[in-house]
């Protein structure tokens, strides 16, 4: 069967490009390899109508509702490859099952990088985090330390005060500028030189941090992360333009998020310089508006 379109990704993106589709009566495939990005975490925030709620949740009640409609399916798997052909798209998956379609949408994700230190990788979206806007106020006002290693962590040490007593922990020889010293001392945050080497307490919890000199730091919460790569390397392939975000590469796509390839739309982390929920949600919406007016285009001939 040829598909109207293909979702690559059954995220908050991707489920809402399949979902403004098949309210459109096509025919719609989402694959989807069932590793969103929050799933570290226990819950969101700044998610209307659900927040504090399980990131997982959203996305099971999205299958759900999705597959309600006649035109839609979803398969559970990892596309490996997607290329032009027969007037449209192939795409392959890991175990070998091909499907084809007319247009694509991309919504894979990102996936983040994070500092190589004994006991973080465990305790990502937990008491290690990366959004102050998404789990800060849960800090409780308790102390707070953010591993500063360019000018994104810098950026982030001056919001944190917000939350909490902010210790800015310079990692990779990394010195701020005079200027940059003054606007931290305003923020009252405290500036450690020793750069941190093992996180302390029982995962996912915190108790604090180890420094190189051997010092510990009591603290609740720490924020490292910030830096992106696609989670797929599918759109590369495909050939569509990257634009450089402050956090990673990210998609070029028009106002109808389609990308530098004709029939080819993406939403979501993927296509955007700032990552939320909601804004996924949006523009997987749009790129699934987007897919559908090319379809209708290409009927008119
Ligand atoms: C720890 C953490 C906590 C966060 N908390 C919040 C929060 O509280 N509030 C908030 O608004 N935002 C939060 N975010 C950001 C949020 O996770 C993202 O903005 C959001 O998930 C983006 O949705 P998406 O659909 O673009 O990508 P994702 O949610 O990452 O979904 C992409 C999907 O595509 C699949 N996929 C990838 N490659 C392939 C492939 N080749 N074939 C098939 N499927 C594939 C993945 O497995 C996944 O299911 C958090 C992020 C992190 C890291």
């Amino acid at each position: 069967m040829r598909y109207d379109a293909i979702i690559v990704g059954g995220g908050s993106a991707g489920l809402s490009a399949a979902q403004a589709l098949a309210r459109a009566r096509r025919r719609v495939l989402v694959v989807d390899a069932a590793r969103p990005r929050n799933r570290f975490a226990s819950a969101m925030h700044n998610v209307l109508g659900r927040d504090g709620t399980s990131p997982l949740q959203l996305l099971i009640d999205g299958r759900a509702e999705l597959v309600r409609y006649p035109d839609a399916s979803i398969v559970d798997g990892e596309a490996v490859d997607a290329t032009r052909a027969d007037a449209g798209f192939h795409v392959r998956l890991e175990d070998g099952r091909k499907f084809h379609s007319r247009t694509l949408v991309l919504a894979t994700g990102v996936r983040d990088v994070l500092p190589e230190i004994e006991g973080l990788a465990a305790r990502w979206g937990r008491s290690v985090l990366h959004c102050p806007y998404c789990h800060g106020f849960e800090i409780d006002r308790r102390a707070i330390g953010v591993l500063v290693g360019d000018a994104m962590g810098l950026h982030r040490a001056l919001m944190l005060p917000d939350w909490g007593p902010t210790t800015c922990l310079l990692q990779d020889g990394f010195e701020p500028d005079a200027d940059a010293q003054a606007r931290l001392q305003r923020r009252g945050v405290v500036l450690e030189r020793s750069p941190v080497v093992a996180l302390l307490g029982t995962a996912p919890g915190l108790d604090g941090v180890r420094l190189a000199d051997g010092r510990t730091l009591a603290l609740s919460a720490l924020f490292a992360g910030g830096r992106v790569l696609p989670a797929s390397p599918v759109a590369e392939a495909l050939g569509c333009a990257f634009e450089d975000g402050p956090q990673g590469p990210y998609l070029r796509v028009d106002a109808t998020k389609q990308t530098s390839v004709p029939g080819v739309f993406a939403a979501g982390d993927l296509a955007a310089p700032m990552h939320t929920v909601t804004a996924a949600v949006a523009a997987g919406v749009l790129a699934g508006v987007g897919a559908h007016q090319a379809l209708i285009a290409a009927d008119c001939g």
